[in-house]
């Protein structure tokens, strides 16, 4: 577990709003109303409810619940900083955080995204030993209208902040909207320069997917239900799966961690990447998800570090930040021997 803890790991699949577990969720809470409100003991009550096991959709309504706390810029700064926070004191080293841009009284999708960006640039000073990145999100449950403008703020962001926002993430409730209606706006963006992450096969629809893997992505979330034609597709392109044990095990979509593909993964030596997705709504941290891994398919030390060093791979960063981060990692495994 000590080796596991101080590896610098690297988390491609983390989303913002589902990456604040209940201590941040009390932070945030405190922080906005005081720790002697009514507020923020009406929210303690409902943190207790927050912990239960659960399926995908009311998984959905757990993000709802933590979006009424980043509804404020101050909220939403404050959880950027505090999720960040969390990566950090599980010494990921490179983080690649998604969110979804919204739009309320409080803010603009502009301005949310430029909240986001500002809370990440000031926890950079915080916490120097990680490196973070962002990439806005599309939510397929809302408007091709609304998927165009986050296209259109993430290319604009991406010309002030080129280290920065590195690609798009389609996600969203899987049960809700059409790929085909993103294509053409996706399509774009990744002619304008930006990488593409699809989460893909999360539930099961084999039209979909294949029309997701011949569109193609750069690394594909999730991929529970993807057959063996899929995964050899994938592995001949060197697109990566990103696997999330415990969210597919807490959303019910896989049924048992005997049964996760990252087994078939290994099996097919296809890229693969151990990921977290929601530390915070699946209460995991990515130490916790090496460590189910490692016990449950029994992969040794060596195979977890290839494994963070296909994660470096597999990463957006610059060929210089990939050297950095694998000089880091190797130099954290000689001081094991
Ligand atoms: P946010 O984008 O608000 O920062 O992060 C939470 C949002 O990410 C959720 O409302 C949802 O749209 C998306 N999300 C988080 N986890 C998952 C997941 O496992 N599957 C899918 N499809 N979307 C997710």
């Amino acid at each position: 577990l000590q080796f596991l803890k101080e590896l610098p790991k690297v988390e491609l699949h983390a989303h913002l709003n589902g990456s604040l577990g209940i201590g941040s969720l009390r932070d945030l809470a405190e922080r906005l109303h005081g720790s002697a409100s009514e507020e923020f003991s009406q929210l303690c009550q409902r943190f207790i409810r927050f912990d239960r096991d659960s399926d995908l959709d009311a998984c959905f309504e757990k993000f709802a619940f933590v979006h009424e706390l980043t509804s404020t810029a101050e909220g939403l700064r404050y959880a950027t900083e505090l999720a960040i926070r969390d990566f950090a004191r599980d010494n990921v080293q490179y983080l690649e955080l998604r969110t979804t841009p919204k739009a309320n009284g409080n803010y603009s999708r502009r301005e949310y995204l430029q909240h986001v960006l500002e809370a990440i640039g000031e926890a950079r000073k915080i916490y120097p030993n990680i490196l973070v990145k962002l990439l806005p999100s599309i939510n397929r449950a809302e408007p091709v209208a609304v998927a165009e403008e986050t296209v259109s703020l993430a290319l604009e962001f991406a010309q002030s902040h080129p280290d920065l926002i590195l690609g798009i993430d389609l996600s969203g409730n899987p049960g809700k909207g059409r790929f085909s209606d993103f294509a053409p706006i996706l399509s774009l963006a990744r002619d304008q320069g930006l990488k593409l992450v699809l989460h893909c096969a999360e539930i099961e629809n084999p039209v979909e997917v294949k029309e997701m893997l011949n569109f193609g992505m750069s690394r594909c979330g999730h991929g529970t239900f993807l057959t063996p034609e899929d995964i050899a597709q994938l592995k001949s392109r060197n697109t990566a799966i990103e696997c999330c044990l415990t969210s597919n095990i807490k959303s019910g979509t896989v049924p048992s961690l005997e049964e996760h593909h990252l087994k078939r993964l290994m099996e097919a030596d296809a890229p693969k990447v151990i990921c977290t997705d929601d530390s915070g709504v699946f209460d995991t941290t990515l130490t916790q998800e090496f460590l189910l891994a490692k016990e449950t398919f029994g992969l040794t030390r060596d195979q977890c570090v290839a494994l963070t060093l296909e994660a470096v791979q597999h990463s957006f960063a610059s060929v210089e930040e990939k050297q950095v981060m694998a000089a880091k990692v190797k130099k954290y495994v000689d001081s094991w021997q």
